[in-house]
């Protein structure tokens, strides 16, 4: 089973920046993920087959139809199950060494308290507005990395936050909690299936890369400059936006809030 193990894990030992370090350090890494969909499917995949320690996995739907084309870890034998039960059984053929966690519940304040406290970093695979909001301040508080994304139509975005690095934006710095953009509040948007697999795959590869970073300290990976990473795929194209801590911000500037609820 070693030897197996070894094998598996070869390409990324071989990788300037992994090596056989940066592989132990994933073996050992718990992760996080809110969100089971579209986003969910690929990322849980991904660092599953890249040998992560273990998955603590919530979403408290159930799959169905209109699912099939973009949740790739579900079949028409899936529908009506909880999303993260059949995904774990998904995940488990390809790697039982993986731990998987499924929580078929969707996460509150409380619960997200409890879990990250036990995550190396966390994943956000929603698709709320308030939710992805929610796990931002959440992070922030308890000072955990977290990468977030989304996709609607042909378009996907991409953040990378790391609140143990004073000067980093965290998503409430870009995306203000009082803004709820039109598009999250509108009723159902389509959304291109392969565009839900880059996104959840890019979520995947910046967990591996702070996973290493954080538990590898002789790895050669850069830390990313913050950038907000923009995908059109109707046309192809990808922007990165760098992006810088908002000193208003309320989530991540404890002092301006403070003084904001004293004035209350
Ligand atoms: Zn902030």
């Amino acid at each position: 089973m070693a030897d197996q193990q070894a094998l598996r894990h070869s390409r990324h030992a071989l990788l300037d920046g992994i090596d056989d370090e940066g592989v132990a350090a994933l073996q050992a890494a718990r992760v996080l993920m809110i969100g089971a969909g579209g986003l969910g499917c690929p990322a849980a995949l991904y660092l599953c087959a890249s040998g992560i320690g273990s998955l603590h996995w919530f979403d408290g739907d159930r799959v169905d139809a209109t699912n099939l084309a973009r949740q790739t870890l579900f079949g028409p034998a899936d529908i009506g199950q909880f999303k993260v039960v059949a995904g774990a059984a998904a995940l488990k053929r390809n790697n039982p060494n993986t731990v998987v966690i499924a929580e078929p519940r969707f996460v509150d304040a409380s619960l997200l308290d409890a879990a990250i406290l036990l995550a190396d970093v966390v994943l956000d695979c929603t698709d709320q507005w308030a939710i992805r909001q929610l796990i931002n301040a959440r992070c922030v508080a308890h000072q955990k990395p977290l990468v977030s994304a989304a996709a609607i139509e042909w378009s996907g975005q991409l953040l990378s936050i790391d609140p143990r690095r004073p000067e980093q934006a965290c998503y409430a710095c870009v995306f203000d909690p009082q803004t709820e953009p039109a598009a999250h509040a509108c009723g159902a948007y389509g959304v291109l299936s392969p565009l839900v697999g880059v996104m959840g795959c890019l979520q995947a590869a910046e967990a591996i890369k702070l996973i290493v970073r954080s538990r590898h300290p002789g790895s050669s990976l850069p830390s990313a400059a913050q950038t907000l990473t923009l995908i059109d795929m109707k046309t192809s194209s990808w922007q990165q936006v760098r992006i810088s801590q908002n000193p208003q911000c309320p989530v991540c500037q404890p002092g301006r809030t403070q003084a904001a609820a004293g004035r209350n």
